[in-house]
């Protein structure tokens, strides 16, 4: 391809954020190139195999980072086509209204979006539709109001699941079901798309029915025959105009050759750590910094949740196959006996021996791995992080990621835990072992220690910050860099404060709101192109 060769939009990366941005230019008509460094995720039976995922690694990076102390560091994610998404458990919550606006926490305040949960709730509605969320809408008490049902039922919980909401109910709680995006048509499992395996979270889908940016966005964009998608196309600088105000040319490394592209308008979508990084490593005269940074913001605030996996463990087994469907936000904003928020519980896919190998999870006296694993429940626990400016992604003379992060906020997130403890701890007796039954929770992880560490980067984000004021924030509310004219970034690395919810359905509601307002930009009518995409889809 000639170095001279230009495109209407370049959109750097392809999952969550730019996947979805690119299925919603896609119709427009305008010539659009999507640049990602990875392949796609190759259809093999290593898809399913929790030693070729969880313990071989398989399908991640090989990429080192380095920590705060310049350790090297081997971060947990992905680069292939549809990014992340390809691995992630399809659990697609929207923020709640209140994350929108400044919270208390007792580690500190987190800060106010610059839209609101309005501005952004019909597209957190195109998004659930597009992601084909199945869920049960008014069931989770801090759910904000949504101006249309899920799109399709909620996903059933098996028995045991059963049990415990049962459980959970009886004490007086609201559990609920968990939205996810997966294919599943419980009406006609003959004929249904997900089969509903044990190897969904964490794992890509065989099968392709797990809603990925790859599987429901991606590939549908490549149908139009003014999008082109170039794989192991790696960014490595954005070079603007002399005066700085535009980006002018986007310099990628492929096959081993160094090839220039340029755009009306550059989208930089490589994930939260990803996008700092290339701004980053794009300083220059006019852009000393990096790129878009006279703030001083790009890299800072990096916010990854403080996230916990809790194996519940009974004396009876736990059969169940597919276990991420039920979700508790009782204690989000606090408790009774809590003013602050704590967080979300929810669950992982099941864990069996070959994952739990993989890590140092404590043993229970006169347990097996095996045997835990068939009778735990493995629940998930989230907490919000706050946007300290000293967490943060820089990179060396290299252009090599170093990622510095102190937890903070624990404090919910150990409530939250002894929350999950004493609930846990109350459950009904069962037939054969009565309330003995519980026989107590073990922290797990892939690493030694219980709280998800550094490596375990799966819900980046924070690093570019949008608001109003551009001494504060790095992007404008329409995700346009305060300081560049053509540059725009849409990802997870916009996010001001973090919630305590799984992030990828707010990067893709985020990525159709910059698609809307891209296509004014490009003199492209909005209602026209949904109304092809429309009728394209019904084909
Ligand atoms: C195991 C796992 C489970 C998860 N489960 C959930 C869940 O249940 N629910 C949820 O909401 N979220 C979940 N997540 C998080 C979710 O996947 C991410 O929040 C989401 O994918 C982030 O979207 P993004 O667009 O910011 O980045 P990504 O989806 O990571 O996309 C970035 C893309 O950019 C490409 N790229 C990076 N740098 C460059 C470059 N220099 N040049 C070209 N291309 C580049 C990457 O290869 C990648 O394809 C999970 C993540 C993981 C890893
Ligand atoms: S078949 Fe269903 S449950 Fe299994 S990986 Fe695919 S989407 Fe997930």
């Amino acid at each position: 391809m000639p170095s001279t060769n230009h495109y209407d939009v370049i959109i750097i990366g392809s999952g969550a954020g730019g996947g979805t941005l690119a299925y919603r230019l896609a119709p427009s008509g305008k010539r659009i190139l999507i640049l990602e460094r990875g392949d796609f995720v190759a259809r093999e039976k290593d898809n399913w195999s929790t030693r070729a995922v969880n313990v071989l690694g398989k399908y991640q990076t090989k990429e080192q980072w380095l920590d705060s102390t310049g350790k090297p560091l081997h971060p947990h994610t992905n680069y292939n086509v549809g990014g992340n998404t390809k691995f992630y458990g399809a659990a697609l919550f929207r923020l709640r209204r209140e994350d929108f606006g400044e919270l208390q926490h007792a580690g500190g305040l987190s800060p106010a979006w610059p839209i609101s949960y309005d501005d952004l709730e019909p597209y957190y509605t195109e998004a659930e539709r597009l992601y084909q969320v199945h869920g049960e809408r008014g069931a989770d008490p801090t759910e904000p109001s949504a101006s249309a049902p899920y799109p399709y039922p909620a996903v059933s919980h098996e028995p045991r699941i059963q049990q415990l909401h049962d459980d959970l109910a009886r004490l007086g709680h609201r559990p609920f079901h968990v939205p996810l995006g997966i294919m599943l048509d419980e009406q006609q499992p003959v004929t249904s798309r997900c089969i509903r395996c044990d190897t969904c979270d964490g794992h890509p889908c065989l099968v392709h029915a797990k809603s990925d940016a790859e599987v429901v966005c991606v590939n549908p964009a490549l149908a139009y025959p003014n999008v082109l998608l170039l794989t192991n196309a790696c960014v490595s600088r954005l070079e603007t105009t002399a005066s700085g105000r535009e980006v002018s040319s986007v310099v990628v490394e492929r096959n081993g050759v160094t090839e220039r592209y340029s755009a009306d308008i550059v989208v930089s979508s490589c994930g939260a750590i990803n996008s700092a990084a290339l701004l980053l490593r794009s300083a220059s005269e006019r852009h000393p910094r990096g790129l878009a940074n006279g703030s001083d913001v790009v890299g800072r605030h990096y916010m990854g949740h403080v996230n916990s996996v809790l194996m519940a463990l009974s004396k009876c087994p736990n059969p169940t196959v597919f276990q991420k469907t039920l979700a508790l936000n009782d204690f989000y904003f606090g408790s009774d006996d809590w003013a602050f928020p704590m967080g979300h519980i929810s669950f992982v896919g099941k864990l069996d021996a070959v994952t739990l190998s993989a890590g140092a999870p404590a043993i229970a006296p006169g347990w097996t791995l095996d045997l835990m694993a068939k009778h735990s429940l493995d629940f998930w626990l989230t907490s919000e992080d706050l946007p300290d400016p000293d967490n943060r992604v820089t990179v060396d003379r290299d252009g090599r990621i170093r990622l510095a992060y102190k937890p903070n906020n624990e404090e919910g997130h150990k409530r939250l835990m002894a929350k999950l403890e004493h609930l846990m701890n109350r459950q009904g007796a069962c037939a054969e072992h009565g309330h003995a039954c519980h026989v107590g929770l073990f922290s797990r992880s892939l690493f030694i220690g219980q709280r998800i560490p550094l490596a375990g980067v799966a819900h980046q984000n924070g690093t570019i910050r949008f608001g109003h004021d551009p001494e504060q924030s790095a992007l404008d509310p329409s995700c346009k860099a305060h300081e560049v004219d053509n540059l725009y970034v849409v990802d997870g690395s916009f996010f001001p404060s973090s919630g305590a919810v799984n992030p990828a359905l707010t990067i893709a509601a985020n990525a159709l709101r910059v698609g809307d307002h891209l296509l004014d930009r490009l003199g492209a009518r909005v209602a026209e192109v949904t109304a092809v995409a429309g009728s394209l889809a019904g084909r």
